[in-house]
């Protein structure tokens, strides 16, 4: 049973460490450097801050670091986190895509998670713990406020470190996002301020954490037994390669009804995913019959390019798998194999 924690002032800590774990493109570096600049220029403390990206930025995994001490401790150190005081993950896909991301969690951590999950729904590898714990759904909620997801998960995060005043907090992101224009700043405000309302923490328990371990699947060959010559037997390819891991929990959904065929989302997917059918006599022209999810990142490019709304985002959670699986290219072999 989770029980909702108690709202009780907690004591300022002397030093923190916040990581936030996130996939390019949700905004996890803008909000570590609102949150130091919040702590440092703000309160005063000392403090800095950093990101690692992956070298496509968008879709691949960020990992934000903050540290602060409210007693002006210099901080010498620009080190990876390792045991967060905080950990802020941006979308729960990452939970099974990159599980490291729980990497280092004791049980004087916070946790905070955006999921369409409650607490109690989420389960955690064996041994697992946390101090305490809260779920935002920050998806529907960016979707509903049309702001970023990082307004939603600083409000959100303000109830994890109380060390930091909201309003100050509030104030930073203002000053960061100056160049805003006002509709989209006010947007952002209303994202912010719902994150903080709506994230309550949970009290942590432990029957949750009941996910036995699994092994590891290393590929067959390294550098051990590889043949000589370098030869590669699976290089990689475009049929092989499933983008799904950089999704940020939204995905287009295809309305066959009102598309006129215009070709215009194909232009602008970097990915290829939009599967026509082809009449080989040419006697009428292609018709695009949907997309294959297999290679769709999520970045909704094509959504903002249909003139007709025949493209719509919605969170990821609303389709079926059956629907994510639905493969419209030809599957290889080794494909159906795996499936
Ligand atoms: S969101 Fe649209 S443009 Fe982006 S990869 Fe998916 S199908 Fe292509
Ligand atoms: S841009 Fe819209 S209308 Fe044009 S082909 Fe794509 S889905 Fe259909």
């Amino acid at each position: 049973m989770w029980k909702i924690m108690k709202q009780q002032k907690e004591q300022p800590r002397k030093n923190v460490s916040v990581r936030l774990e996130a996939i390019g493109g949700q905004g996890a570096n803008s909000a570590g450097k609102i949150l130091a600049e919040a702590a440092v220029l703000g309160l005063g403390y000392s403090g800095n801050h950093f990101s690692s990206f992956g070298s496509e930025k968008k879709g691949t995994p960020v990992k934000s670091f903050v540290r602060f001490s409210t007693e002006g401790k210099q901080i010498r150190t620009a080190s990876y986190i390792k045991n967060p005081d905080v950990l802020i993950v941006f979308h729960e896909s990452l939970l099974e895509t990159h599980p490291d991301c729980l990497e280092g969690i004791t049980a004087h951590t916070d946790l905070l998670i955006n999921s369409t999950k409650k607490p109690s729904e989420i389960r955690f590898p064996e041994g697992f713990k946390v101090r305490k714990f809260a779920t935002i759904d920050a998806t529907d909620l960016a979707l509903k406020y049309q702001c970023g997801l990082n307004s939603i998960m600083l409000g959100a995060a303000t109830r994890f470190c109380p060390e930091i005043d909201a309003e100050i907090l509030l104030k930073s992101f203002l000053k960061f996002f100056s160049h805003l224009e006002p509709q989209l700043k006010k947007r952002n405000i209303e994202g912010f301020e719902s994150g903080r309302k709506q994230t309550k923490d949970f009290i942590f328990d432990e029957s949750q954490a009941n996910i036995q371990p699994h092994e590891k699947i290393l590929p067959s060959m390294g550098w051990e037994n590889a043949p000589l010559g370098g030869v590669i037997l699976n290089p990689g390819n475009t049929v092989l390669k499933d983008n799904s891991a950089s999704r940020k929990g939204l995905l287009p959904r295809f309305i066959a009804e009102i598309c006129y065929n215009c070709g215009f989302c194909d232009m602008v997917c970097p990915d290829f995913c939009f599967v026509w059918k082809v009449d080989p006599q040419n006697k009428t022209a292609p018709a695009l019959m949907g997309i294959d999810y297999q290679y769709c990142k999520g970045c909704q490019k094509c959504v903002l390019a249909c003139p007709v709304q025949a493209l719509v985002t919605v969170p990821e959670s609303e389709f079926l798998e059956s629907e994510k699986q639905h493969h419209l290219f030809p599957q290889t072999e080794i494909q159906k194999l795996k499936r």
